[in-house]
């Protein structure tokens, strides 16, 4: 058992099962629920990655995200396979390894699209849930604390200005070696940000048992802190 775990033991009297972490893109997030993982032993569930897996397979399918029998073709043989790793999880989509190709800008804009969908977020919902129902989890997403898991006794949405967001973007993107525009990244960073907060299910916001966390001025590590301190006082 890690120290932040025991400190949540000795304070609590139990084990929290649940940490629902929820935001805009680029606001921290992965980074953060991947520590804060680490630190407490639970398991990272990284949920837009499961977005970005079916967006990849709907691609690869030539899929007409319109046609609503189409999609459900899709969705009836999908099968979906989330290791957690150190890094980023590997997802395997109906056998074939996409744990990189989901990872452009384009995928997280197809994965916009995709979880705009009913269906697809009825499927991935109950996923979610069952990935959950063994506990010890960090749930990290757009409707964690609102929708897949309201019942979580510990939920926090992590903030940033779409500027800050875009400034570290870039620069991780940079530090890859990889070309990187951060006006045409704010750019893409708004128009996710507006359609995922506008969409009628499930929409990006903050829950309202949630604790806000503006990170545009915190490291991630300090964010974490934050979050462990919250977790003990609770
Ligand atoms: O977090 P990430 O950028 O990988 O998510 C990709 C896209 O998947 C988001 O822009 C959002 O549209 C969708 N998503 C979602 N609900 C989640 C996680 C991701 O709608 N719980």
């Amino acid at each position: 058992m890690s120290n932040a775990e025991c400190a949540l033991l000795t304070t609590q009297g139990f084990i929290m099962t649940i940490i629902t972490i929820d935001g805009p893109s680029g606001g921290g997030k992965s980074t953060v629920s991947r520590i804060l993982a680490q630190q407490l032993g639970y398991t990272y569930l990284d949920t837009g990655a499961m977005y970005r897996a079916v967006g990849w397979q709907a691609q690869a399918d030539n899929v007409d995200l319109t046609n609503e029998e189409e999609v459900k073709t899709m969705l009836a043989t999908i099968q979906l396979e989330m290791t957690p790793g150190d890094d980023d999880a590997k997802v395997i989509v109906n056998g074939q390894d996409v744990s990189s190709a989901i990872r452009s800008a384009e995928m997280g804009m197809v994965a916009s699209r995709v979880s705009a969908l009913p269906q697809v977020r009825q499927k991935l919902t109950e996923l979610q849930r069952q990935i959950g129902a063994k506990g010890r989890i960090v749930a990290e997403g757009r409707d964690m604390g609102t929708v897949v898991f309201s019942n979580a006794p510990h939920k926090f949405f992590l903030d940033a200005s779409a500027h800050e967001r875009a400034k570290r973007r870039t620069l991780q993107l940079q530090e890859k070696g990889e070309k990187a525009d951060e006006r045409e990244i704010l750019a893409q960073i708004e128009q996710r940000d507006h359609a995922d907060a506008s969409r009628d299910i499930a929409p990006l916001k903050a829950a309202s048992d949630a604790i806000t966390i503006d990170s545009s001025q915190i490291s991630a590590e300090n964010v974490v802190k934050f979050i462990v301190d919250q977790l003990a006082k609770k």
